[in-house]
């Protein structure tokens, strides 16, 4: 797909007239471009949804039973039970209202491969990436993010981290974005390496430095910020420093976040002690995963400000073991809750992986009252939030705060009932269950119903491209 076309029509649609964009569709390179639809996000209002149980995730504000959460151009005005409120009302009787839940490092790019990860050696995650990543095209990654992001939607997430480590060329960042910002959800792009590339080989900085340099306008209003997705010092065995210091010093001199993955496939070596010795750690990096830390390299990052994203569906799903959520959170380390990938996962649902990051808690400590509910959906929202550097934007429902909201209704077999209403929302929400949500003022679903996404297209999209891969790699 041509990244131009695809731009300029979404920068070009919202002044098009019918005729004009009828014109544009004539040209066969325009034919794809008809997907993206930024233009086609409802418009930033003025509502008051009243009388939810409202869970602000606020330490200030707590629960408020019969409250109402005020919102006017993409800002909570008021939150409390007899606020004035304004604009539209949105009756919220018998319905949870809390802050939109916030993921922290995602491969969105390879959900097109949901479950795909067999059962057999040859089969497994990482051989199953690499070799359909690399012939990817990037409307295939298009295709794989707005299919992420609607799912992300759907299920109550207002934020994601789009970890893109397959950026063949520039094209296939721009498609990444491009997904994002067209169901306009809350994002950080983080720019990454292509599949495929040897570990002995510095990543292409175009992409990056391209995306960096007119970052405005792809930012989608503010919504979308970027990052670099740094490989690291150790990928399948360790990688020199001419490799990657280059990389890491540019992300530093565009002034970007990094993130990097410090994952459990070589337990015998510790992978954090090294980060800090060579001063590759900092507010600025986000380190994933990191289940083998000791103790001491727990006091580094500690020290050093990184936070930390761990993603106990996949961790369990592929045998790295248990996260060290009760140790980190000990220790006062920023640290956020992740899906990783859908191709180990399959449901994207964050609730789940909240629900699976309190129980591995409780697992290890071998008692039914280690982690709380509540601890567990603060990690979903304003821990989280904190650890992305946005807690005082997002997170909790707060006047002044941008409105990333949920409303939930359990008016469902498999809620039903509100008994306590932490517990009903992190063991129990499915994505069916989320009535409305709302991304910095916009409201996206609504009863139950995606407003600003064709959901049949994008399946067909999502299937489409897995096809094409399918085909190309000749994986039957
Ligand atoms: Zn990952």
């Amino acid at each position: 797909m041509c990244q131009i076309c695809r731009r300029s029509f979404i920068r070009g649609a919202a002044a098009l007239g019918a005729a004009g964009a009828t014109e544009l569709l004539s040209s066969p390179l325009m034919a794809q471009a008809v997907d993206t639809g930024a233009s086609k996000l409802p418009p930033r209002g003025e509502f008051t949804i009243a009388n939810a149980y409202v869970m602000t995730m606020d330490g200030a504000l707590g629960d408020i039973a019969g409250g109402s959460v005020h919102v006017r151009n993409g800002e909570i005005v008021a939150v409390g039970k007899d606020i004035a409120g304004g604009g539209e009302k949105i009756d919220g009787t018998g319905m949870i209202v809390m802050p939109g839940i916030v993921e922290t490092h995602w491969h969105m790019w390879n959900t097109i491969f949901r479950s795909f990860a067999g059962d057999r050696l040859e089969e497994g995650y990482f051989p199953t990436v690499a070799r359909f990543g690399q012939q990817m095209s990037p409307d295939d990654i298009f295709q794989s993010t707005r299919l992420s992001a609607a799912e992300a939607i759907n299920s109550g997430m207002t934020f994601v981290h789009s970890w893109c480590h397959n950026v063949r060329s520039t094209a296939h960042a721009e498609a990444d974005i491009s997904a994002l910002a067209e169901v306009g959800i809350r994002a950080r792009h983080s720019c990454g390496w292509p599949q495929g590339v040897p570990d002995t080989q510095s990543a292409d900085q175009a992409p990056i430095e391209s995306l960096a340099r007119d970052w405005k306008s792809w930012s989608n209003d503010g919504l979308i910020t970027l990052g670099m997705a740094w490989r690291g010092q150790f990928r399948a065995g360790p990688i020199k420093p001419e490799v990657y210091q280059p990389e890491f010093d540019n992300a530093r001199k565009l002034a970007l976040p990094i993130t990097v993955h410090v994952a459990s496939a070589h337990k015998a070596v510790n992978q954090i002690e090294p980060l800090y010795k060579a001063k590759l750690m900092g507010k600025d990096v986000q380190l994933i995963h990191t289940l083998s830390a000791n103790a001491a390299e727990l006091d580094m990052i500690k020290e050093s400000g990184c936070s930390v994203s761990v993603s106990p569906g996949s961790e369990l799903r592929i045998g790295y073991g248990y996260p060290q959520i009760g140790e980190m959170l000990a220790k006062g380390i920023p640290l956020g809750i992740s899906v990783d990938t859908s191709a180990l996962t399959g449901s994207s649902n964050l609730f789940g992986v909240l629900k699976l990051a309190r129980d591995s808690e409780n697992a290890k400590a071998e008692s039914e009252f280690k982690m709380t509910a509540r601890k567990a959906l603060e990690l979903g929202t304003i821990e989280g939030a904190r650890s992305m550097g946005l807690d005082d934007r997002i997170g909790s429902l707060t006047p002044g705060k941008r409105a990333d909201l949920i409303a939930i209704s359990p008016n469902t077999l498999n809620m039903a009932v509100v008994t306590d209403p932490a517990h009903l929302v992190l063991e129990a929400t499915a994505a069916e269950n989320v009535d409305t949500v709302v991304v910095d003022g916009r409201i996206l679903k609504a009863r139950g119903k995606l407003v600003a996404v064709d959901t049949p297209k994008v399946i067909a999209g999502a299937r489409a491209a897995l096809a094409g891969v399918r085909e190309r790699t000749k994986w039957r």
